[in-house]
């Protein structure tokens, strides 16, 4: 069978962060070769994020591809220094190694435009959508079905984490997987936030299976450490980033004027979002995976830059704020604010904002490290380090910086309004708010620059 076949010749992608992607098997050529994958080149990886940093606009492509490189080299030193000699060794079986690089190619298959704010509006989740493409009446699965018929199944179950075998589930989903490992390089290098970087190829070279999953050498603590520190300023600086989420919540209310005035008048179905979006915004219907892998960030685009002269002044109005960067201004929700949000709510209706689609409260959590807790909802794979002796250790009982933000979780709260209405608000009123508010504005910690 072909697809068994190792190319002749190995193929290279140029990557920024990886030298070289290296394609040594015809199945994962012809997997990028797929429309499913393709289509990952036109879904930016950030979203809105690229409003705040402009380089952040790479795309999902590249990132799975990178996911993939990454399993490519831990497998093949798994193959070379680790490989099982008898059953139940706790060593690593090289034949899952094919296995593991095409759930770590696929992991991502699934994701869709404006990622976080389409799900949370129409009720879709890349996760399930990664399981329907990989398991559906799709290229890649016919792919992976000729290779082995019970393939589809296995790599779903890896995505899934049901996999029976915990060393490859925790290559792909775990606290320090290849996933993370490479959205946090990539991220931290289109951004050009330094702190997201951390030395991948000490924590490549420490990294071993053992019987519970994947372990980490002594040697490659502190550079497991550092990506913990990493992780942890990255979710601060950039992902949580409160003009980039003000955007967020633009992007996410005009999505919701087009669905409301669809439903207010179906036959303007067509005309507001045009053929390939209309199913979007149609009331109660499931979207095919047919109909979600034809939508990307471009149709998005063209449809909002139609938006900002369309009769309805609301959704005019949004979609024109969208596309010119003027997000919605925010302040912190905390017990200095919290008392001021109901009288900020009704100044925004009096200055003739409707609050429904000028208001927000927005919340951004991130949990960067914890250690196995039996009675969590999600309970963490740990990450556990291994002695000379050959005993294990979690981190945190070595790492003093780790277990400073073991368990702690992140949280930032925010109240979003429109800054112009404290700009041109002509009363005596707009003046008191607006210097309350800048008190509080000038206390936010999570505002790295006060001019944004
Ligand atoms: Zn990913």
């Amino acid at each position: 069978m072909h697809l068994l076949e190792k190319l002749a010749r190995e193929k290279v992608l140029r990557d920024p962060i990886h030298g070289f992607i290296h394609i040594q098997d015809q199945l994962i050529l012809d997997l990028i070769n797929t429309s499913e994958f393709q289509r990952l080149r036109r879904v930016q990886q950030l979203g809105v994020t690229a409003s705040v940093f402009h380089g952040a606009v790479h795309d999902r492509f590249g990132h799975s591809v990178g996911a993939y490189e990454l399993a490519r080299r831990i497998t093949e030193s798994f193959n070379q220094y680790y490989a099982s000699q008898t059953p139940g060794d706790g060593l690593w079986q090289p034949a899952e190694r094919m296995l593991t690089m095409v759930a770590a190619l696929l992991h991502d298959i699934g994701h869709g435009a404006f990622s976080h704010t389409f799900e949370h509006l129409f009720h879709t989740d890349h996760e399930a959508m990664t399981q329907a493409i990989i398991t559906g009446d799709t290229e890649i699965n016919h792919i992976l079905a000729a290779y082995r018929p019970d393939f589809p199944n296995e790599v779903a179950a890896v995505i899934a984490k049901s996999y029976e075998n915990p060393q490859v589930v925790q290559l792909i989903s775990s606290q320090l997987d290849v996933d993370r490992m490479d959205y946090l390089l990539r991220d931290a290098y289109y951004t050009g936030a330094a702190y997201g970087e951390f030395d991948i190829d000490r924590i490549l070279r420490t990294m071993k299976p053992c019987a519970t999953g994947i372990a980490f050498d002594i040697g490659g603590m502190h550079a497991v450490e550092d990506y913990i520190v990493s992780r942890y300023q990255m979710y601060l600086q950039v992902y949580f980033h409160p003009v980039s989420r003000g955007m967020e919540v633009l992007l996410e209310h005009l999505l919701v004027r087009v669905k409301e005035l669809i439903a207010e008048n179906p036959d303007t179905e067509v005309e507001l979002a045009g053929p390939l979006l209309a199913p979007v915004f149609r009331p109660d219907h499931d979207l095919t995976i047919a109909e979600y892998l034809r939508l990307d960030d471009h149709l998005f685009y063209t449809a909002i830059n139609g938006w900002q002269d369309y009769p309805d002044p609301i959704l005019a109005d949004l979609s024109q704020r969208f596309l010119n960067r003027k997000p919605l201004k925010s302040i912190p929700i905390n017990e200095l604010s919290t008392p001021f949000l109901a009288e900020l709510t009704d100044t925004v209706a009096e200055a003739g904002f409707d609050p429904r689609y000028y208001t927000a409260q927005n919340e951004a959590y991130d949990l960067p490290y914890d250690d196995y807790q039996p009675a969590a909802k999600k309970p963490r794979t740990q990450i556990d380090i291994v002695l000379a002796d050959g005993s294990h250790r979690e981190l945190s009982a070595l790492s003093t910086l780790v277990a400073a933000i073991k368990g702690q979780a992140s949280l930032d709260q925010r109240f979003f309004f429109p800054k112009d209405m404290l700009k041109d608000g002509p009363d005596e009123l707009f003046k008191a708010l607006h210097e309350r508010f800048r008190t509080l504005i000038q206390n936010d910690p999570f505002i790295p620059g006060k001019n944004n």
